[in-house]
């Protein structure tokens, strides 16, 4: 998530200083309309504009103290820069401007190309190569992926001249904590070199409420898409923690937190006109608005889902109690990825509502990293843990080796803390420190390598001197 969020501050912060100002739309500077709403604007000094109207109801007010009947129409004609008066106040010394992270990007001429081509979109099996590049297992995932983000993207593009409208492939995912989620939604984002904006349900509530309104999560994309309406709109927001936005069952009490923020949802998810705050997460007086259209953004949810794996055993008990098969009441208690049998019923009982189910028509579960998987994170991702620490040593001319009882130590230990991957990174934090202390200081280690034994606390680590290292076959 930091990651993400470092990279999208990057691209605004460049933005500011690479892309040229004329791709803003100005704001009027006392009621915050953009250009394209208020209509053409008045620039008093560098930064700052104002919109006829405001104009208007300044000369309105200031008709009593003397300036009585001035007309806005008259004085556009005579000229702006020939009122004495005004220009004479430098309202920009007074208070800057408009922040550039408020403004709006300009809409494009529609002459150009458009942002997305067909074409330009990698086909099913070519995004997959690429998260499987970044993402150890969820081979599932990984497909149904690709092929609801091609679809989806085929469906943005097509006409709807011969009456078949696609349906949008929103989706739900379900699965452990730190299996892959978000970093599956990141990875695919940067594929695709799309905008993205993670935000957590926990955080929205209804309008009129303390947290962020629902309107927010599309700032965050705009914010995402350095202002551009227009990239905003072919842009993914994901979702996270939806769970937490269930209807709390057996409560009799009205529910604040939970359905309500699942009805509001409803029209975001299927695409309506959204008026959303530019540069902010709400809306008040001082901040512009901007109308964004999330019919053409792809909106995937995720979850844990804690007690779902409940529910789903319940429902397949039942199946399996009716008949001869009726004495294997408890076969599913061990099955770890239960998960995988996930029907939207099971959904609707966990506590969301049917009409925001309808909205996110593709289901499906991640797998709970196995042992075996985390290794497997551990070493072969492109950006893997281990390959990081290794570059880093290799600066100081150092090899270094984890051996295979080494790795399944520290995937033995990530396991047990039941937080899927994210433990991996702590776990090697901790006994890389010394390592990473003690080797520079000596410049005649060739290899360190790690074992079973350093990571269970029982020995130290492997030292080789410069030279040793080169034995044959080495
Ligand atoms: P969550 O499912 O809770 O959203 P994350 O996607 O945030 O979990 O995973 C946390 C971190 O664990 C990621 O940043 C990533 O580095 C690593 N990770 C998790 N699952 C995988 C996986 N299947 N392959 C590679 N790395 C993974």
């Amino acid at each position: 998530m930091a990651e993400n969020i470092n990279n999208d501050t990057k691209d605004i912060k460049e933005s500011d200083t690479t892309t040229d100002n004329n791709e803003y739309e100005e704001v009027c500077y006392i009621c915050r309309r953009p250009e394209s709403v208020a209509g053409k604007l008045l620039k008093i000094q560098d930064s700052i504009c104002i919109c006829t109207d405001c104009m208007q109801k300044t000369f309105d007010s200031m008709s009593n103290g003397g300036l009585g009947g001035l007309n806005m129409n008259d004085m556009m004609n005579m000229g702006f820069g020939k009122m004495p008066n005004i220009s004479m106040i430098n309202l920009a010394d007074l208070q800057g401007g408009v922040p550039q992270s408020q403004k709006i990007k300009k809409k494009k001429e529609k002459k150009e190309a458009p942002v997305l081509d067909i074409h330009s979109i990698p086909a099913p099996h070519k995004i997959k190569a690429s998260l499987d590049e970044y993402v150890v297992g969820q081979e599932h995932a990984k497909k149904v992926m690709s092929v609801a983000v091609y679809n989806h993207y085929k469906r943005v593009m097509s006409d709807q001249k011969d009456g078949v409208e696609i349906e949008k492939s929103n989706m739900l995912m379900v699965g452990p904590t730190g299996c892959g989620k978000t970093y599956l939604v990141k990875t695919l984002a940067r594929l695709l070199d799309v905008p993205l904006a993670i935000t957590d349900a926990t955080s929205l509530t209804e309008a009129g409420y303390i947290g962020d309104d629902i309107e927010s999560v599309v700032s965050k994309l705009l914010a995402a898409a350095d202002n551009d309406v227009e990239r905003a709109e072919h842009g993914i927001i994901f979702i996270d923690e939806i769970d937490k936005i269930a209807k709390k069952r057996n409560a009799n009490q009205r529910d604040v937190s939970g359905e309500s923020v699942q009805q509001g949802m409803l029209k975001l998810l299927e695409g309506a006109q959204i008026e959303a705050p530019v540069g902010a997460s709400s809306k008040n007086a001082m901040v512009p608005m901007t109308m964004v259209d999330t019919k053409n953004i792809l909106f995937i949810c995720g979850g844990a889902f804690p007690e779902l794996e409940e529910i789903i055993k319940e429902r397949l008990n039942k199946q399996a109690s009716i008949g001869f098969q009726s004495d294997l009441k408890d076969k599913y208690d061990e099955d770890e990825n239960i998960l995988q049998q996930v029907t939207v019923e099971d959904i609707r009982k966990f506590g969301m509502i049917p009409e925001f189910l309808g909205r996110l028509p593709i289901l499906f579960a991640l797998e709970a990293l196995s042992e075996d998987m985390l290794v497997r994170i551990l070493t072969e991702p492109k950006n893997a843990i281990l390959k990081q620490y290794q570059k880093l040593l290799a600066m100081d001319e150092v090899r270094l080796v984890f051996d295979e009882g080494a790795l399944h130590a520290i995937a033995k230990k990530a396991k047990e803390k039941k937080v899927g991957a994210r433990a991996l990174r702590a776990i090697i934090e901790d006994f890389m420190l010394d390592i990473m202390y003690e080797i520079p200081k000596d410049d005649n280690i060739g290899t360190v390598t790690i074992t079973k034994e350093y990571i269970e606390k029982t020995g130290g680590p492997l030292i080789q001197m410069r030279g040793l290292a080169e034995l044959p076959g080495e």
